[in-house]
């Protein structure tokens, strides 16, 4: 509880500068992100899924909080390793190779076959209003192939004009590995 009590005094302290930093810890154990993320609205939020802290910014924006802002010491080890596989260097290289020369969905289609899953709004693409444009957000048809990898699922993203975009997702560890 103290350093809860000792960040509420220093926001109120106009004289930041006769303030002492506490000294610095290997592993945070001074519960303020703790205390903090279980506020209601606060931009700090607690991840049980993965483990994790991160700050919320925007609507759905997220900056993972490697160290305590409060006493330096590491947060918890994040779970996010563990939930998905990760490509190797000659998976993703082999990935490219298998699919540089499809740029349409007939194409696609043509060298894949049917996807595995169809999703009609698969890609949402929202831009910020800025130089008094409104907020655009767009919206785009995936398809997904998961057996052309053992440890990536493929996205296709479909956009107006035909043309598609490939990414590369790691497939899920435990659940959807198949
Ligand atoms: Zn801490």
């Amino acid at each position: 509880m103290r350093p809860v009590r000792r960040a509420a005094e220093l926001g109120s302290l106009g004289r930041i500068e006769h303030v002492m930093p506490p000294s610095r810890k290997d592993i945070c154990d001074c519960s303020v992100l703790e205390h903090a993320s279980k506020e209601p609205d606060h931009t700090i939020r607690w991840d049980e899924r993965l483990n994790e802290y991160y700050i919320v910014h925007g609507k759905s924006g997220r900056l993972m909080v490697y160290y305590c802002p409060f006493c330096g010491g590491s947060t918890p080890k994040s779970r996010r390793s563990l939930l998905f596989h990760t490509l190797t260097d000659a998976e993703r290289q082999r990935l490219c190779n298998l699919t540089k020369d499809v740029r349409t969905v007939q194409e696609v289609i043509g060298a894949f076959g049917e996807p595995d899953i169809r999703h009609p709004v698969g890609w949402v693409s929202t831009t910020p209003e800025r130089d008094g444009k409104p907020e655009t957000t767009k919206s785009y048809p995936v398809m997904i192939y998961k057996k052309l990898s053992d440890i990536a699922d493929v996205h296709i993203t479909i956009y107006p004009t035909d043309r598609v975009g490939i990414r590369f997702q790691g497939k899920g560890v435990t659940n959807n590995a198949a």
